[in-house]
Protein backbone atom coordinates (compact mmCIF):
# COMPACT_ATOMS: atom_id res chain seq x y z
CA UNK A 1 0.00 0.00 0.00
CA UNK A 2 1.35 3.50 -0.76
CA UNK A 3 2.63 5.21 2.43
CA UNK A 4 1.25 8.66 1.98
CA UNK A 5 -2.39 9.63 0.04
CA UNK A 6 -3.01 12.67 -2.01
CA UNK A 7 -6.27 13.03 -3.20
CA UNK A 8 -8.42 15.82 -5.52
CA UNK A 9 -11.66 16.75 -4.52
CA UNK A 10 -12.90 18.57 -7.92
CA UNK A 11 -16.29 19.12 -6.61
CA UNK A 12 -19.24 20.49 -9.06
CA UNK A 13 -16.26 22.12 -10.89
CA UNK A 14 -14.28 21.39 -14.85
CA UNK A 15 -15.71 20.05 -17.95
CA UNK A 16 -15.46 16.85 -19.38
CA UNK A 17 -12.76 18.79 -21.73
CA UNK A 18 -11.07 20.44 -18.71
CA UNK A 19 -10.51 16.87 -17.02
CA UNK A 20 -8.08 15.59 -19.81
CA UNK A 21 -6.09 18.67 -19.99
CA UNK A 22 -5.73 18.56 -15.83
CA UNK A 23 -4.62 15.26 -16.03
CA UNK A 24 -2.21 15.78 -19.05
CA UNK A 25 -0.76 18.78 -17.75
CA UNK A 26 -0.20 16.94 -14.35
CA UNK A 27 1.29 14.08 -15.91
CA UNK A 28 3.94 16.93 -17.22
CA UNK A 29 4.59 18.25 -14.14
CA UNK A 30 5.31 14.93 -12.52
CA UNK A 31 6.81 12.32 -15.51
CA UNK A 32 6.83 9.95 -11.89
CA UNK A 33 2.95 9.09 -12.21
CA UNK A 34 3.42 7.26 -15.65
CA UNK A 35 3.25 3.46 -15.11
CA UNK A 36 4.89 1.50 -13.45
CA UNK A 37 6.19 4.30 -11.36
CA UNK A 38 5.38 3.15 -8.14
CA UNK A 39 6.05 6.32 -6.12
CA UNK A 40 5.39 6.54 -2.29
CA UNK A 41 2.08 9.43 -2.56
CA UNK A 42 -0.87 7.58 -4.23
CA UNK A 43 -2.70 10.11 -6.12
CA UNK A 44 -6.62 10.35 -6.47
CA UNK A 45 -8.49 12.28 -8.29
CA UNK A 46 -12.33 12.44 -7.40
CA UNK A 47 -13.60 14.23 -10.55
CA UNK A 48 -17.73 15.30 -11.39
CA UNK A 49 -19.22 12.12 -12.16
CA UNK A 50 -19.76 13.02 -15.57
CA UNK A 51 -16.17 12.97 -16.18
CA UNK A 52 -15.44 10.42 -13.91
CA UNK A 53 -15.11 7.56 -17.31
CA UNK A 54 -12.86 9.95 -19.21
CA UNK A 55 -11.00 11.09 -16.22
CA UNK A 56 -10.15 7.14 -15.86
CA UNK A 57 -9.58 6.82 -19.10
CA UNK A 58 -6.72 9.46 -19.56
CA UNK A 59 -5.35 8.38 -16.19
CA UNK A 60 -5.17 4.73 -17.84
CA UNK A 61 -1.52 4.63 -18.54
CA UNK A 62 -0.67 6.23 -14.72
CA UNK A 63 -0.36 5.64 -11.29
CA UNK A 64 -3.75 7.92 -10.22
CA UNK A 65 -6.71 6.62 -9.39
CA UNK A 66 -9.75 7.95 -9.74
CA UNK A 67 -12.82 7.91 -7.88
CA UNK A 68 -16.96 9.31 -7.42
CA UNK A 69 -17.28 12.04 -5.15
CA UNK A 70 -20.43 10.29 -3.56
CA UNK A 71 -22.30 7.06 -4.56
CA UNK A 72 -25.83 5.03 -3.56
CA UNK A 73 -25.87 2.06 -1.18
CA UNK A 74 -27.96 -0.16 -3.53
CA UNK A 75 -26.32 -1.68 -6.55
CA UNK A 76 -29.39 -0.49 -9.03
CA UNK A 77 -33.16 -0.04 -9.29
CA UNK A 78 -35.74 2.93 -9.57
CA UNK A 79 -33.48 5.46 -7.43
CA UNK A 80 -33.05 8.21 -10.18
CA UNK A 81 -30.48 10.36 -10.05
CA UNK A 82 -28.49 8.08 -8.31
CA UNK A 83 -24.87 6.15 -9.14
CA UNK A 84 -24.09 2.62 -7.68
CA UNK A 85 -20.87 0.86 -7.25
CA UNK A 86 -20.72 -1.06 -9.99
CA UNK A 87 -21.64 1.82 -12.27
CA UNK A 88 -18.83 3.46 -10.61
CA UNK A 89 -16.35 0.70 -10.97
CA UNK A 90 -17.57 0.37 -14.68
CA UNK A 91 -16.89 3.72 -15.34
CA UNK A 92 -12.71 3.19 -14.02
CA UNK A 93 -13.49 4.26 -10.50
CA UNK A 94 -12.05 2.32 -7.19
CA UNK A 95 -12.73 4.75 -4.71
CA UNK A 96 -15.70 6.87 -3.40
CA UNK A 97 -15.68 10.14 -0.90
CA UNK A 98 -18.17 9.20 2.23
CA UNK A 99 -19.86 11.80 4.10
CA UNK A 100 -18.10 14.80 3.31
CA UNK A 101 -19.69 17.44 4.95
CA UNK A 102 -21.38 19.32 1.89
CA UNK A 103 -23.49 15.91 1.47
CA UNK A 104 -24.40 16.30 5.30
CA UNK A 105 -24.39 19.86 5.69
CA UNK A 106 -25.72 21.33 2.21
CA UNK A 107 -27.20 17.59 0.77
CA UNK A 108 -29.15 16.68 4.52
CA UNK A 109 -26.72 13.26 4.44
CA UNK A 110 -26.83 11.61 8.17
CA UNK A 111 -24.83 9.07 9.97
CA UNK A 112 -27.22 6.45 9.19
CA UNK A 113 -26.80 7.47 5.59
CA UNK A 114 -23.54 7.63 5.25
CA UNK A 115 -23.25 4.83 6.90
CA UNK A 116 -24.92 2.42 4.10
CA UNK A 117 -22.96 4.27 1.69
CA UNK A 118 -19.78 3.07 3.05
CA UNK A 119 -21.02 -0.59 3.86
CA UNK A 120 -21.45 -0.12 -0.17
CA UNK A 121 -18.37 0.76 -1.12
CA UNK A 122 -16.26 -1.58 1.53
CA UNK A 123 -18.66 -4.60 0.03
CA UNK A 124 -17.89 -3.53 -3.60
CA UNK A 125 -14.16 -3.66 -2.86
CA UNK A 126 -13.72 -0.02 -3.17
CA UNK A 127 -11.70 2.44 -1.35
CA UNK A 128 -13.82 4.76 0.68
CA UNK A 129 -12.23 7.77 2.03
CA UNK A 130 -14.76 8.53 5.00
CA UNK A 131 -14.81 12.16 6.00
CA UNK A 132 -15.65 13.37 9.80
CA UNK A 133 -15.27 16.84 11.08
CA UNK A 134 -17.12 19.01 13.24
CA UNK A 135 -18.68 22.74 12.85
CA UNK A 136 -17.41 25.89 13.87
CA UNK A 137 -19.83 25.82 16.89
CA UNK A 138 -18.96 22.56 18.04
CA UNK A 139 -15.48 22.85 17.95
CA UNK A 140 -16.46 26.69 20.23
CA UNK A 141 -18.46 24.20 22.47
CA UNK A 142 -15.95 21.72 23.45
CA UNK A 143 -18.01 19.12 21.26
CA UNK A 144 -15.68 18.20 17.91
CA UNK A 145 -14.22 14.69 19.65
CA UNK A 146 -17.96 13.56 20.40
CA UNK A 147 -19.00 14.42 16.71
CA UNK A 148 -16.35 12.61 15.27
CA UNK A 149 -16.21 9.47 17.76
CA UNK A 150 -20.17 9.76 16.81
CA UNK A 151 -19.78 9.95 13.18
CA UNK A 152 -16.90 7.19 13.36
CA UNK A 153 -19.07 4.63 15.46
CA UNK A 154 -22.38 4.92 13.65
CA UNK A 155 -20.31 4.43 9.98
CA UNK A 156 -18.46 1.38 11.63
CA UNK A 157 -20.89 -0.34 13.11
CA UNK A 158 -22.22 -2.86 11.27
CA UNK A 159 -19.48 -2.52 9.22
CA UNK A 160 -17.05 -5.63 8.05
CA UNK A 161 -14.40 -6.07 5.21
CA UNK A 162 -12.78 -3.03 7.10
CA UNK A 163 -8.72 -3.14 5.76
CA UNK A 164 -6.39 -0.24 5.24
CA UNK A 165 -7.34 -0.97 1.50
CA UNK A 166 -11.12 -0.44 1.48
CA UNK A 167 -10.82 2.41 4.17
CA UNK A 168 -9.18 5.97 5.15
CA UNK A 169 -10.47 8.66 7.23
CA UNK A 170 -10.40 12.47 6.52
CA UNK A 171 -10.12 14.54 9.01
CA UNK A 172 -12.12 17.54 7.65
CA UNK A 173 -13.15 19.98 10.43
CA UNK A 174 -16.44 21.98 8.33
CA UNK A 175 -15.41 25.90 9.26
CA UNK A 176 -11.83 25.28 7.70
CA UNK A 177 -13.25 23.85 4.06
CA UNK A 178 -13.13 25.89 1.16
CA UNK A 179 -12.88 28.95 3.53
CA UNK A 180 -8.92 29.35 3.76
CA UNK A 181 -9.32 29.26 7.64
CA UNK A 182 -7.06 26.01 7.38
CA UNK A 183 -6.68 24.33 11.33
CA UNK A 184 -3.97 24.69 13.24
CA UNK A 185 -1.01 21.64 13.11
CA UNK A 186 -1.72 20.62 17.02
CA UNK A 187 -5.46 21.18 16.66
CA UNK A 188 -4.96 18.05 13.83
CA UNK A 189 -2.84 16.38 15.77
CA UNK A 190 -4.91 15.99 18.51
CA UNK A 191 -7.55 14.97 16.52
CA UNK A 192 -5.92 12.59 14.69
CA UNK A 193 -4.86 10.87 17.71
CA UNK A 194 -8.25 10.82 18.94
CA UNK A 195 -9.55 9.42 15.79
CA UNK A 196 -6.94 6.33 15.81
CA UNK A 197 -7.74 5.54 19.41
CA UNK A 198 -11.79 5.22 18.28
CA UNK A 199 -10.44 3.24 14.75
CA UNK A 200 -8.09 1.07 17.36
CA UNK A 201 -11.69 0.42 19.60
CA UNK A 202 -14.31 0.07 16.92
CA UNK A 203 -11.96 -1.75 14.47
CA UNK A 204 -9.47 -3.04 16.15
CA UNK A 205 -6.01 -2.73 16.71
CA UNK A 206 -4.75 -4.31 13.64
CA UNK A 207 -6.87 -2.86 11.07
CA UNK A 208 -6.99 0.52 13.18
CA UNK A 209 -3.37 1.49 13.30
CA UNK A 210 -3.30 0.60 9.44
CA UNK A 211 -6.22 2.82 8.60
CA UNK A 212 -4.74 6.07 6.67
CA UNK A 213 -5.89 9.30 8.13
CA UNK A 214 -6.32 12.10 6.26
CA UNK A 215 -6.52 15.77 6.91
CA UNK A 216 -8.41 18.42 4.44
CA UNK A 217 -9.86 21.85 4.89
CA UNK A 218 -7.99 25.02 3.25
CA UNK A 219 -4.77 22.72 1.94
CA UNK A 220 -2.74 24.64 -0.34
CA UNK A 221 1.15 24.80 -1.42
CA UNK A 222 2.67 25.87 1.73
CA UNK A 223 0.47 24.82 4.69
CA UNK A 224 0.32 20.73 3.60
CA UNK A 225 4.48 19.38 4.89
CA UNK A 226 3.04 21.32 8.60
CA UNK A 227 0.21 18.43 8.19
CA UNK A 228 1.88 15.93 6.84
CA UNK A 229 4.14 16.35 9.75
CA UNK A 230 2.00 14.75 12.26
CA UNK A 231 2.59 11.19 12.66
CA UNK A 232 -1.14 9.83 12.08
CA UNK A 233 -1.29 12.09 9.31
CA UNK A 234 -0.46 10.34 5.94
CA UNK A 235 -2.69 11.85 3.25
CA UNK A 236 -4.71 15.02 2.56
CA UNK A 237 -8.14 15.44 0.78
CA UNK A 238 -7.64 18.52 -1.28
CA UNK A 239 -10.61 21.17 -2.51
CA UNK A 240 -10.06 24.38 -3.90
CA UNK A 241 -6.17 23.53 -4.28
CA UNK A 242 -6.49 20.54 -6.46
CA UNK A 243 -8.19 22.45 -9.58
CA UNK A 244 -5.80 23.73 -10.86
CA UNK A 245 -2.96 21.26 -11.82
CA UNK A 246 0.10 23.10 -11.51
CA UNK A 247 -0.90 23.69 -7.30
CA UNK A 248 -2.32 20.16 -7.17
CA UNK A 249 1.43 19.08 -8.52
CA UNK A 250 2.99 22.05 -6.37
CA UNK A 251 1.50 19.77 -3.37
CA UNK A 252 2.22 16.75 -4.61
CA UNK A 253 6.12 17.65 -4.83
CA UNK A 254 5.68 19.40 -1.17
CA UNK A 255 4.47 15.86 0.14
CA UNK A 256 6.77 13.39 -1.65
CA UNK A 257 9.82 15.45 -0.35
CA UNK A 258 8.67 14.71 3.27
C1 LIG B 1 -12.72 19.28 0.43
O1 LIG B 1 -13.40 19.48 -0.56
O2 LIG B 1 -12.79 18.18 0.99
C2 LIG B 1 -11.85 20.34 0.92
C3 LIG B 1 -11.06 20.09 1.95
O3 LIG B 1 -11.89 21.55 0.27
P1 LIG B 1 -10.83 22.77 0.43
O4 LIG B 1 -9.46 22.18 0.23
O5 LIG B 1 -11.21 23.73 -0.65
O6 LIG B 1 -11.00 23.33 1.80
Amino acid sequence: MPKLWLAANWKMNKTVSKGHVFVARLVEQIPGLVKPGAGEVQVLIFPGLISLQSVATAARDTTIRVGAQDCYYEAHGAFTGEVSLPQIKDAGGSAVIVGHSERRHVLGEDNQLVAAKLRATINAGALAILCVGELAEERDSGDAQRVVSEQLESALANCSGVTERTLAVAYEPVWAIGTGRSATVPDVEEMAIFIRDRLVEYIGEERGKEVAIMYGGSVKPGNLSGYMSIRDISGALVGGASLDADSFAALYIEMAGQ
